[in-house]
């Protein structure tokens, strides 16, 4: 029924022709537009553009993180903020493939040999929804673009974590994120949104207890402060 009713684009509206790339539900114009961040500044830490000259941005000049640095692809803004609600809270699952489209290129070109690492979701979370975003982007990248994933992470119920701050989240999070099992080498982080960076810190912390010789985080937009 799909290929006979492609549907609409979920971000104009405008019906989908055959013209479409297969099974994405994103016109062409729409498709397009989606350009990953290409700043030349940008904080050495997270990643974030930054307008002036400095190395790092303020957040990361207060912090230590446990992670090397973290890679964001957009700022948390607009059509990618519109399409990973319209992923997460919509189950529009058919967006993973363009999502885990950008990580992969984003992989390929600054990551290689390195092991993903999906970032634990809160059990309550997977249960509300019934699926868990950051593991099928995982899934899909390992099924279509052949990177090797392991769940090394798994992470207890716990208070939610939308309205702390940095402290207050990290405070949260130690025994809410275990380890599963350690991996060693070089690892990458996924997770969807970089926020303060307290959840990949205390995850990136663990990791290098479980004998990670460097850990590096890649999610798909970061959370403009
Ligand atoms: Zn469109
Ligand atoms: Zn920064």
């Amino acid at each position: 029924m799909e290929l006979l009713f492609p549907g609409r684009c979920l971000l104009c509206g405008d019906e989908l022709t055959f013209n479409s790339r297969e099974g994405e539900p994103l016109c062409l114009a729409c498709r397009a537009g989606l350009i990953p961040l290409d700043s030349p500044r940008r904080c050495a830490v997270c990643s974030l553009p930054l307008s002036s000259e400095k190395r790092l941005c303020t957040r990361c000049r207060r912090r230590e993180y446990e992670f090397q640095c973290n890679l964001s692809l957009f700022e948390y803004l607009g059509d990618i903020r519109e399409l990973l609600y319209q992923y997460k809270f919509r189950n529009r699952l058919r967006l993973s493939r363009i999502l885990a489209g950008f990580y992969a290129q984003a992989l390929r070109a600054g990551f290689p040999g390195a092991v993903l690492i999906p970032a634990p979701a809160n059990p309550q979370a997977v249960r509300r929804r019934g699926w868990d975003p950051v593991e099928r982007l995982c899934r899909v990248l390992r099924r279509d673009h052949g990177f090797p994933v392991r769940r090394a992470l798994e992470r207890r119920a716990g208070p939610a974590q939308k309205l702390l701050g940095y402290e207050e989240r990290r405070l949260n999070l130690r025994g809410t994120i275990g380890l599963r099992r350690g991996t060693p080498g070089e690892l990458v982080l996924i997770d969807d949104v970089f926020t303060t960076g307290a959840t990949a810190s205390e995850c990136a912390r663990l990791l290098l207890l479980g004998g990670a010789s460097r850990v590096r985080v890649l999610t798909l937009a970061i959370d403009v402060p």
